[in-house]
């Protein structure tokens, strides 16, 4: 015997007649056994009390004992109270079925006010959300799709066998497994077997979660035998090898339509190439970024899926209700575009930010040494900055970082002062020369790691040359101020560089990419979010050049003097700021008109006859000049 239940407007009636023609049993629908008195009440308007509901259900629970006893039925019910449930459970819990038909307020209502054939007034609507009790027992199906996938979906949650796969349960793994199965996703999950080393992870994890109810493996053909098809199945193992090794021993056991999702930081060209490979055995691709780290996946990451289109629709339900919120409510998950453009841009994400937290230490560098202050009162300093527009994630740990103590003294101070780079970081850099585009801030923040990781060599050289570096005598105050201005104005350009570069890209390989939707997706779960992105949602939708939006004119054109005087002063007092001055140096770049390749292109010629174009003849022809 099956429930479906929900508010109005949640297609109980379309839902609960598809289900009863799969299950081959009659449909009941519970507003038919109304009595006339309630029928009148809700033409109306008139919303019914507990007392006016009470003869109705019990006369429903009676039935429900019929129906049972003559084979099943499925019925759609509201039963949005628990009290109206337990009145509906005259049958032993085993052999009833609820399944729980969930949506947003605004998506139910929109569907209401296209429906006329209801009896019930729409305004009621609210009242039954003041009332919904989320039963904690029931099968929870989104109406955010097909009516024919939320009959594909109820099926599988019926039957023993699961809707979504994780492979890797390594940190990210195991977090967007809690996160998918508190969402209510029916979950498999497995790790491989390393003899010795790597025994039962997946049923460990699963151990440890018995209220998540998930069945784990270290067994791929069990695992995948263990899904509904058509399988959806998302790896979370290291880029690289272990991907194609995984894709490789997953491809046998696939069958068409099966979808492969792979959500580890793998380089977009490897992306392309699976994509390409796997669509001729017919198995379904995305590669998606995700970013957030172990928290957001827990919680609510930013999800980057390209790749297949068809394919992202039918996981979109999964995928957007793990991932965080914008702040109008809506899911930080887009479909990108197509191939390995999602990978793209988590890369480019990741080079953003790989610059964004470098321009971060060269403010605390210029605060600490530059102007002796301490921790506290950087951290105070950076807060006051939350508050002119300067918000962000990175900012918000840079003040939390600044106050970690350990034993009485500050953590930060016990910290080696080498970073590597490997992945993301060093990618954006290669995409960049590939596809010819300036992307001077994450190169130089990808280098300023190059350079750190040079521990040895740094003391050797700093015993050679000495110290360099001074007070940065000025007025401390004003050195603030400014700072505070270039900090914005390099975060800006930085922003540009990486969006310019995706922009290149998406001409370049026909992407189609949209700017503004991809700010959106960066507004929340992931580690760039910041007031800043969230202002270039709406400046995306007026340009797709963000140097070129008004406001960024406006901002940058009072800004820049500033950016230039501190790094002036800091390079003169003796303190490496690659990434500001780098800034600096591309802002410089974009807003000359007339720059000084014109001798580029004459040397060029020069030693190498490479000709050069005219200023003053069509861009057609081309000209060597016997230069002795
Ligand atoms: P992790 O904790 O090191 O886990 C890696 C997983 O990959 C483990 O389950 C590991 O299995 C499995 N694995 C490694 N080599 C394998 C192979 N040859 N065959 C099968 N499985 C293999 O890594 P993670 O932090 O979860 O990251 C996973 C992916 O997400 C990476 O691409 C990473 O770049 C990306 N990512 C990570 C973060 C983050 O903050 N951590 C954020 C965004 C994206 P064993 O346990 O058996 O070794």
């Amino acid at each position: 015997m099956i429930i479906v239940m929900g508010v109005s407007g949640t297609g109980k009636t379309t839902v609960g007649q598809l289900l009863a023609i799969a299950l081959a049993i009659p449909f009941y629908d519970a507003d038919d056994f109304h009595p006339e008195s309630n029928i009148k009440k809700l033409s109306g308007g008139e919303p019914l009390t507990d007392q006016d509901r009470q003869p109705w259900l019990e006369t429903l629970g009676e039935k429900i004992k019929i129906w049972e006893a003559k084979g099943g039925a499925v019925l759609a019910c509201s039963a949005l109270k628990e009290k109206y449930r337990s009145t509906l459970s005259t049958i032993p819990h085993e052999k009833l079925t609820i399944i729980h038909l969930s949506g947003s307020f605004d998506l139910i209502s929109s569907r209401l006010a296209l429906r006329r054939d209801h009896f019930l007034d729409p305004s009621i609507l609210k009242s039954q959300f003041n009332d919904l009790e989320r039963p904690n027992n029931a099968i929870e199906v989104s109406i955010d799709q097909t009516p024919e996938n939320i009959l594909q979906e109820i099926l599988i949650k019926m039957s023993s066998k699961t809707e979504f796969g994780i492979i890797g349960m390594g940190v990210m793994g195991q977090n967007l497994a809690i996160n998918m199965a508190n969402n209510k996703v029916k979950l498999s999950v497995f790790n491989r077997h390393v003899a010795d080393k790597e025994e039962g992870v997946a049923k460990d994890f699963v151990a440890k979660h018995p209220a998540l109810n998930i069945q784990g493996f270290d067994d791929l053909p069990e695992f995948v035998d263990s899904m509904a098809p058509p399988r959806n199945i998302l790896l979370m193992v290291q880029a690289g090898a272990a991907v194609d090794a995984i894709i490789a021993e997953l491809t046998p056991l696939l069958g068409p339509d099966d979808l492969i999702i792979d959500g580890g930081n793998s380089n977009y060209l490897d992306t392309n190439r699976r994509d390409q490979a796997l669509a001729m055995h017919d198995i379904n691709f995305i590669g998606t970024g995700i970013s957030g780290g172990e928290e957001g996946a827990r919680k609510g990451p930013s999800i980057m899926p390209g790749g297949s289109k068809t394919a992202y629709n039918r996981i979109a339900p999964f995928l957007e209700n793990i991932a965080a919120k914008d702040a109008n409510g809506k899911a930080c998950c887009t479909y990108v575009g197509p191939e390995g453009s999602g990978h793209f841009i988590k890369m480019v994400h990741n080079g953003i930010e790989y610059a964004e937290m470098q321009l971060l230490a060269e403010v605390y560098e210029l605060m600490r040494n530059g102007l002796g202050m301490q921790p506290e009162e950087i951290a105070k300093t950076l807060e006051h900055w939350k508050t002119k527009g300067l918000d962000s994630y990175l900012l918000e740990i840079t003040i939390n970082i600044l106050r970690k103590e350990e034993n009485g003294e500050l953590l930060l101070d016990k910290i080696l002062d080498v970073a590597s780079q490997k992945g993301t970081g060093g990618w954006s850099t290669e995409a960049a020369i590939r596809l010819g585009s300036p992307l001077n801030t994450i190169a130089d923040a990808v280098m300023a790691r190059n350079i750190s990781a040079q521990k040895e060599t740094r003391i050797a050289a700093n015993g050679l040359y000495g110290q360099i570096k001074q007070p940065i005598a000025q007025d401390r105050e004003s050195f603030i101020s400014a700072l505070m201005e270039g900090y914005s104005a390099a975060r800006i350009v930085n922003h540009a560089v990486g969006f310019d570069m995706m922009k290149e890209a998406s001409n370049q390989y026909n992407w189609d990419l949209d700017f503004s939707e991809i700010s959106r997706i960066w507004t929340n779960g992931c580690i760039i979010r910041s007031e800043l992105m969230s202002a270039m949602v709406n400046f995306f939708k007026d340009t797709d050049q963000l140097l070129f939006h008004p406001a960024v004119v406006k901002s940058l054109s009072e800004q820049q003097a500033n950016l230039a005087q501190i790094v002036g002063r800091a390079v003169t007092s003796g303190y490496p700021v690659p990434v500001f001055s780098s800034a600096m140096n591309f802002f410089l770049g974009y807003v000359n008109g007339q720059s000084s390749a014109n001798m580029l292109q004459a040397q060029r010629d020069y030693f190498g006859a490479h000709t050069y174009k005219r200023v003053d003849k069509p861009l057609t022809e081309s000209f060597h000049t016997e230069w002795v």
